[in-house]
């Protein structure tokens, strides 16, 4: 009876308390296993650079994107570096060859063509690069490296341009190194799930050619449909499935990369184990393009799982996230693949800006979404089952959904993954990204949005500026993203909210960016999460690989981009 797989019908029935006490409880009724296959959907995002070096996605609800240079007028360009000229650009044009491999500003108007290059995912920056190339090959960004070195060019390396903290978009003309021309999976063993593949490769379509071999890419976030594998590893994305999987540091086999002075680096290994001296792959790994720009990456895949459930829940409180993250853990163990937190203000906006069916009937403060994903269809939902009877039965959670299908897994996800592309609805988003220990992890949220509260800049028409502040995050990791939706960016906003993350993150020694990197949005912070003797040391490495950028005196924090950060004073 109770293991009779009823397809479709589950989805919207409530799973309550209530229901556990009297006869068996209809979310007992074994799920019908799914296979992973959420990353076949892509989200739909602001206009980016594609594939074929072309643009995708619709425009963004912001209007107007200010210039970094207006918005940030304490960053200098440095005039060392020299300024584009045609004959710097005939030089690209001959080496690259194809005429969309290069979009030239210089010699003509092509406002329109750079801005997609020139402007971030957040609509937060914006440069006025005049130039952006797209090498074909490893020794193609090795000519254009070597070129600007000897030239002291600037040059900003960007990927997919899905980075969330300004570090993929040039502050004033530095040139865009855009990856999206390689794009070619190099190899994959199916004994062993090593895959090697060129940088510019993107997230989702790498791992649809990994479905089909039974494979899944140890990464997954919501960008997938236009980041890339050079960006994921030179952010070290962590994303929904670090949980599962384990950080890109781990799965990261071997890197190919180009130092600034156009030196290839082939450390492309295939093998798991490899003790000969120091790993400096690592260096790479969320170096945010610092010391090098990744041309090739080698990572271990892991066998795709066989069954994938999804559950969604309503909590009345954070100490209830808490315990059911706990139950999860020790009942779930092998097969949880994912537990996200989102809080109840984050799925209001949701449900505001998409006027979907919401999961659940009631509204709660706190909704958990629960992946599990296995083997053995049947293990999983004998596990999967004691789970929800306990949460249910304890009153842990008070209301859910199971996903019957790969439709509704892929709806519930989106209530989640929805989240970063609502909030940017009204107008833009303070975005922190921040890695705090689990009991106070919520605390955060509140004392942010009490804060705009008590100085009055949140509300519900234009003349505020804040429209809400809202948590949401991977739980299972003790990440959070703390987001402020606004109408518009404003300094009044941006002077309550900074430095006060900073100090309260710092003083319960959490990290100010757990996952998404510095980029130029944080990396005057950096005191905040690391000592002197790190930033010292981090400096010294810096300065090792990319020695014509140690040029910034002024620069008291880590740097970003090998050539952008050069003109930033600390913000
Ligand atoms: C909707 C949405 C959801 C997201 N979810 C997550 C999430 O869950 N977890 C997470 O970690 N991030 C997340 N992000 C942030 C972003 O997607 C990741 O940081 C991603 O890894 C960036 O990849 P990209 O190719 O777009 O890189 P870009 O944005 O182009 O670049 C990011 C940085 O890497 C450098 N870079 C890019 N390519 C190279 C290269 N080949 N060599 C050297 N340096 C390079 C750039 O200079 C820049 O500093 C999300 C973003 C969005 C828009």
């Amino acid at each position: 009876m109770a293991t009779t797989c009823l397809k479709n019908v589950l989805f919207n029935r409530r799973l309550t308390a209530s229901s556990i006490k009297s006869s068996r409880p209809s979310y007992l009724l074994r799920p019908c296993p799914a296979a992973q296959t959420r990353w076949s959907s892509a989200t739909t995002e602001p206009r980016q650079p594609d594939a074929d070096g072309g643009t995708k996605g619709g425009p963004s609800t912001q209007r107007y994107i200010k210039y970094t240079s207006e918005s940030y007028p304490g960053i200098k360009r440095d005039n060392k570096f020299g300024k584009l000229s045609k004959a710097h650009v005939k030089f690209f044009k001959d080496l690259l060859g194809a005429q969309s491999a290069v979009i030239d500003g210089v010699s003509q108007d092509a406002t329109d063509d750079l801005e997609p290059f020139n402007s971030d995912w957040m609509r937060k920056y914006k440069g006025h690069t005049k130039l952006v190339v797209k090498p074909g090959s490893t020794d193609e960004v090795s000519k254009v490296l070597k070129y600007c070195n000897n030239n002291m060019l600037a040059v900003v390396p960007q990927g997919g341009n899905s980075g969330l903290v300004g570090g993929s978009v040039p502050v004033y003309d530095e040139i865009v190194i855009n990856m999206s021309r390689m794009n070619s999976i190099r190899g994959f063993d199916e004994v062993s799930g090593t895959l090697v593949v060129d940088a510019g490769c993107i997230l989702e379509i790498v791992d649809h050619f990994l479905a089909e071999r039974n494979h899944i890419f140890p990464l997954d976030l919501g960008a997938k449909g236009s980041c890339h594998i050079g960006g994921n590893v030179a952010t070290n994305a962590g994303g929904l499935r670090l949980l599962r999987y384990g950080s890109l540091h781990g799965n990261v086999l071997g890197i190919e990369a180009v130092l600034p002075d156009g030196t290839v680096m082939d450390d492309l290994s295939k093998l798991r184990k490899n003790n000969t001296g120091y790993d400096i792959k690592q260096l790479f790994i969320g170096g945010e393009g610092t010391i090098g720009i990744i041309t090739g990456v080698s990572i271990l895949c892991p066998q795709r799982s066989k069954a994938a459930n999804v559950a969604f829940f309503g909590l009345e409180s954070f100490d209830k996230v808490q315990e059911a993250f706990r139950a999860a853990k020790s009942q779930l163990s092998e097969i949880l693949s994912a537990f996200e937190l989102m809080d109840g203000q984050s799925q209001d906006l949701v449900h505001a800006v998409t006027a979907k069916k919401r999961p659940l009937e009631g509204q709660y403060p706190f909704y958990c979404l629960i992946e599990t994903s296995g083997s053995n269809p049947d293990h999983d939902s004998e596990k999967l089952e004691k789970f929800l009877e306990h949460v249910m039965g304890e009153e842990i959670v008070s209301d859910g959904v199971l996903a019957q299908d790969e439709t509704q897994i892929q709806s519930l996800w989106s209530w989640r993954e929805g989240i970063p592309e609502c909030l940017g609805h009204w107008g833009g988003v303070y975005k922190y990204d921040l890695s705090i220990p689990l009991p106070e992890l919520y605390k955060l949220v509140e004392d942010t949005r009490e804060r705009l509260t008590s100085v009055g800049l949140i509300g519900d028409d234009e003349k505020h500026p804040v429209v809400g502040v809202v948590g949401y995050g991977h739980m299972g990791d003790s990440n959070l993203h703390l987001n402020v939706a606004t109408r518009r960016f404003d300094t009044e906003v941006e002077k309550k909210l900074e430095p006060f993350v900073y100090e309260w993150i710092a003083k319960r020694n959490g990290s100010i960016s757990a996952e998404h990197g510095l980029g130029l949005a944080k990396k005057a912070f950096v005191g905040y999460s690391r000592s002197e003797t790190m930033i010292r040391l981090m400096k010294q490495i810096k300065d090792l690989y990319d020695p014509v950028s140690r040029i910034t005196p002024l620069l008291d924090c880590l740097m970003t981009n090998y050539t952008a950060e050069r003109y930033h004073e600390p913000i």
